[in-house]
């Protein structure tokens, strides 16, 4: 049995790995590579099989970076099966859909993305299901909602697929399963080099209560999938605690309102269980343009959530370019701001944006930036996943900058795990 590295290995994004099976070829995550425009290029390099080769995709979350080749691999041919959890389908669904649109150069299609939903095929948690003469099972990881850990087992081996690993504080998502026991484990290592610092509510709340008490509008980037629920969570739950600092809060996505539903629909999946629904109920959206006009007009108090996460495209460019002239207006952007974004730019003291027009204009009001939203597993977390059950497994790290590779290398070496490995794009292993 072979592994062969391909996605996800020089580049944090992208994800994509193939298995030969006892019954032919699984990829296991099909992403695209994101990012700077030379990153984005791997996107149009041929694969190293036919699709013809490819039988089955497993695919561990809907992140983009994980999912968002789907379609692509539909459209060249592929007529296979591809598996996920439940929840991971409907996500999927919203951010396939809106990649599509993106995507004006014809790379995919909203119909190669309908015939990819349909060749879908949903196991739960812990469900064992055949696999090309295999079997594979998932398991939570955390991360996002339906996040998941694959475990295959074949030819009397175990190999285990961490995906994206959540972390064990997770605001709204129960701690992860740690890794079963196998004898091969290829494991992401986005944090692999950094333990977290910072308090997730602490800095929400500390914002929250500024935009109250001084009626300032306060406006956040948020991806619309997983972040966005995050954030509309945490704000109801302080809300209920303080409801002497309630503002008004608008969401400004309509991506963001269906993945909503998506959380609300698999709430059991959550720690809130059913208080999800009416955290998630409890904001003004944006649906038509009158809504939008009167709400250009007001200060504050008054928050609003809106995409993109990283300030590049979406909404949230008529908000900036709407307040742009209140020095007292915040931006807050929670979490990591990907280089060559405009939200990098902002973090790092420069000030011009694209209005929704196209024309530069300076934001004059605050910007406060988060580290501490993360829906990955840091340092300590990937290593008490890993340590639990498995002293002699041989691992493969994926996913993360060189730097953080070698440090979760270094660690995962002074914990007794000797065989790790830093795979190239290209490079394939015998099992
Ligand atoms: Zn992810």
């Amino acid at each position: 049995m072979n592994i062969h590295f391909w996605g996800a290995t020089v580049e944090v994004t992208g994800s994509m790995t193939f298995l030969d099976l006892p019954d032919g070829l699984v990829m296991i995550d099909c992403g695209l590579a994101q990012g700077l425009p030379e990153v984005e290029k791997i996107n149009l390099m041929p694969l190293p099989y036919p699709v013809s080769e490819i039988k089955a995709v497993i695919i561990t979350h809907a992140h983009l970076d994980h999912s968002g080749y789907l379609p692509r691999l539909v459209k060249k041919g592929f007529r296979g099966t591809i598996f996920c959890t439940p929840a991971t389908a409907k996500l999927m669904r919203i951010i396939l859909l809106d990649s599509a649109k993106l995507n004006e150069d014809g790379f995919y299609e909203v119909e190669d993305v309908e015939q990819t939903l349909h060749q879908v095929k949903t196991h739960e948690w812990d469900e064992k299901f055949d696999i090309l003469g295999a079997w594979a099972s998932f398991f939570p990881a955390g991360h996002i909602l339906g996040a998941s850990s694959v475990l295959i087992k074949s030819q009397g081996k175990r190999i285990v697929f961490s995906g994206d690993l959540g972390r064990n504080d997770d605001p709204i998502l129960p701690p992860l399963a740690p890794c079963p026991k196998a004898d091969i484990v290829i494991m992401e290592s986005t944090y692999g080099g950094k333990v977290r610092s910072g308090n997730l509510e602490q800095e929400l709340h500390s914002f929250l209560v500024k935009v109250a008490r001084e009626s300032r509008v306060g406006i956040i980037a948020s991806f619309a999938v997983a972040r966005g629920q995050t954030l509309l969570t945490l704000i109801h739950d302080f809300y209920e605690r303080h409801p002497e600092e309630k503002v008004r809060v608008v969401m400004d996505s309509p991506m963001m309102k269906e993945a909503n539903k998506v959380y609300q629909q698999y709430a059991h999946l959550t720690k809130f269980k059913e208080d999800l629904y009416s955290a998630l109920d409890d904001v003004d959206s944006i649906d038509f343009q009158k809504e939008w006009t009167s709400l250009s007009h007001k200060s504050g108090p008054l928050i609003i959530l809106s995409s993109s996460g990283m300030l590049s495209g979406g909404r949230i460019a008529r908000h900036l370019y709407n307040w742009r002239e209140d020095k007292r207006a915040i931006l807050f952007l929670p979490g990591y701001q990907g280089v060559g974004t405009p939200g990098r730019s902002m973090q790092e003291g420069k000030r011009q944006l694209l209005s929704p027009t196209g024309e530069i204009f300076e934001w004059t009001g605050e910007v406060l930036s988060s580290e501490a939203f993360s829906s990955h597993a840091d340092q300590n977390g990937l290593l008490n996943w890993i340590e639990t059950n498995n002293k002699d497994s041989k691992v493969f790290l994926l996913h993360g900058e060189p730097s953080s590779k070698v440090a979760l290398q270094n660690k995962l070496k002074e914990t007794g795990l000797n065989q790790v490995e830093l795979p190239s794009r290209g490079s394939s292993f015998a099992l």
